[in-house]
This record gives structure tokens, sequence and C-alpha cells, in this order.
């Protein structure tokens, strides 16, 4: 079971005088997808870092199952994680930038196809597998970058402001996508995004975050109802 859960999870930059993550409590269920927004410096990244174990934790830990990960490194914790910059290998197609992470792993190259074709079936990617990054837009740039997350089948799914390099339009269309391949996938996936409607649109449930505290966690209706 991929649940995600922080118990008091505390993370205080060196230097800092408060902490930029304030004693987070925050589960998240399996299969749900969650939505953490606030404002510019609420520590949504710093706390999606300290999920992936890419920062460190001062206190509290994080699980996910019943796995206490808050010490273990990033490769061991079983999560893929999609950043705003997703940066691709501009010399490889589109098939080997989706197959990478697995070949660096050792997995058969039959294998590795097949995961790379479900992965580009599902992500509307199949015609353009023999490609290079820069002969696709944008937003098929951002799938590429789903696609090599997804190809691992990993525990939980990460994404950090996904959509913050495209434009309005694409931002709405890539939106629905991630949402409707997030459902189909039932993977539990945490978002990180400062954009109300992204939150409001595609969380199951979504976490308010100011100056480093958890401030509410509700369904979009639940909020929209509050007075
Ligand atoms: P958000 O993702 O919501 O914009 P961050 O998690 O990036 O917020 O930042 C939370 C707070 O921690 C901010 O005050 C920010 O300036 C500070 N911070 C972030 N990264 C570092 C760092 N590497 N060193 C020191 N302070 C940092
Ligand atoms: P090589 O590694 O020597 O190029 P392959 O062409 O069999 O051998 O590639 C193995 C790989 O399958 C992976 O690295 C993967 O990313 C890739 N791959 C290449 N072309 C495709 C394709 N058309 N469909 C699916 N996967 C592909």
């Amino acid at each position: 079971m991929a649940t995600v859960s922080f118990n008091k999870a505390t993370r205080i930059y060196p230097g800092g005088d408060k902490p930029a993550v304030d004693q987070l409590e925050l589960d998240v269920a399996d299969g749900e997808f969650l939505v953490l927004v606030g404002p510019s410096g609420c520590g949504k990244s710093t706390s999606l870092r300290m999920l992936a174990g890419l920062e460190d934790v001062n206190a509290g830990s994080i699980h996910i199952g019943d796995r206490d990960v808050t010490h273990l490194p990033p490769k061991d914790r079983d999560i893929a994680m999609v950043f705003q910059n997703y940066a691709l290998y501009p010399h490889m197609t589109v098939a080997d930038n989706m197959g990478f992470a697995l070949k660096i792993a050792g997995v058969n190259k039959a294998e590795i196809r097949q995961k790379v074709e479900d992965a580009a079936k599902i992500l509307d990617l199949t015609e353009y597998l023999g490609r290079k990054p820069k002969a696709l837009s944008g937003g098929q740039r951002q799938r590429v970058a789903m696609g090599r997350a997804i190809v691992r089948e990993p525990q939980v799914f990460l994404m950090d402001e996904p959509l913050s390099n495209l434009d309005a339009k694409l931002r709405v269309s890539t939106r629905t996508q991630i949402a409707s391949l997030q459902r189909r996938l039932g993977i539990t996936t945490v978002y990180v995004t400062h954009d109300q409607v992204e939150a409001m649109t595609m969380g199951d449930r979504v976490a308010v975050l100011k100056d480093g505290l958890l401030q509410q966690v509700d369904s979009p209706r639940n909020m929209y109802d509050r007075p």
C-alpha cells in the first residue's frame, strides 16, 4: 500500500531563523491525488523534496506505506519525480529517453521496449517514439518526462510545478491529461503548485501551506463550500 505520511516533519535550512516546513502532519491515501498549494516560499518544494529524500528532515519522520523512509536515499524510496525543468536528453530519441532509467537499472531490452510502448500508448506518444525532443511541442516533451517517470512503476509519483513552463492554453489541456492519467494509473501522487485553479481542479484533496505551516486539508468541494 503506497500511503504517504508526514509525521511532524520539519526542515530548518542551515542559517534559517525559522523552519521552512514546520511539523508537517499530513497523510496521503493509497491512490490519492494530493495537491500541495500556497504562495511562493511557503514550503511546498521543501515538503516534496523531503518526501523524495532530496532534503534532510531535521525532526519528525516520513513514511511510505509501512516503511520509515526518513533517512533512506532517494533511490530506495520507490518514488518518481517530475520537475518543472524536465530536461530530456537532447541527443536521444523519445523512446531512449523514456527507457533510460530502466537501461541503467539493467532491465533487459525486450522488457524495456514493452514498458516504453505501454507508457507511450497511455501518453499518446506512440508516433513520436523515434523523434528527438527538439522535434516535439512543449506539451509532448512534458508527457515524455512523465513517461520517463511512469515506466519505472514507482509507488509514489511526485510533481513539482510540472506545468509552469507551458503556455496558458497548454496548461489547461495538460492539467486534464495529468489528472486522468493519474486516475487511470491509480498511483499515489503528491503535486505541488502555486496555482489555485490547478489545485482545485486536479486534486482529490488540497493541502494549503503558509509560512511553512499547514493551514487546511480538504477536498476541493469542501473548500469551495467554506464561507
Ligand atoms: P515553495 O516551494 O513553496 O516556493 P520552498 O520550499 O522552496 O517554498 O521554500 C520555503 C522556504 O525555505 C523559503 O523561505 C525559502 O527561501 C527557503 N529555502 C528554500 N530552499 C532553501 C535553501 N536551499 N537554503 C535556504 N533556504 C531555503
Ligand atoms: P539499443 O539499446 O541497442 O538501441 P534497442 O533499440 O532494442 O537497443 O533499444 C532498447 C531500448 O528500447 C530502450 O532503451 C528503449 O528505450 C527502447 N526503444 C527504442 N525504440 C523503441 C520503440 N520504437 N518502442 C519502444 N521502445 C523502444
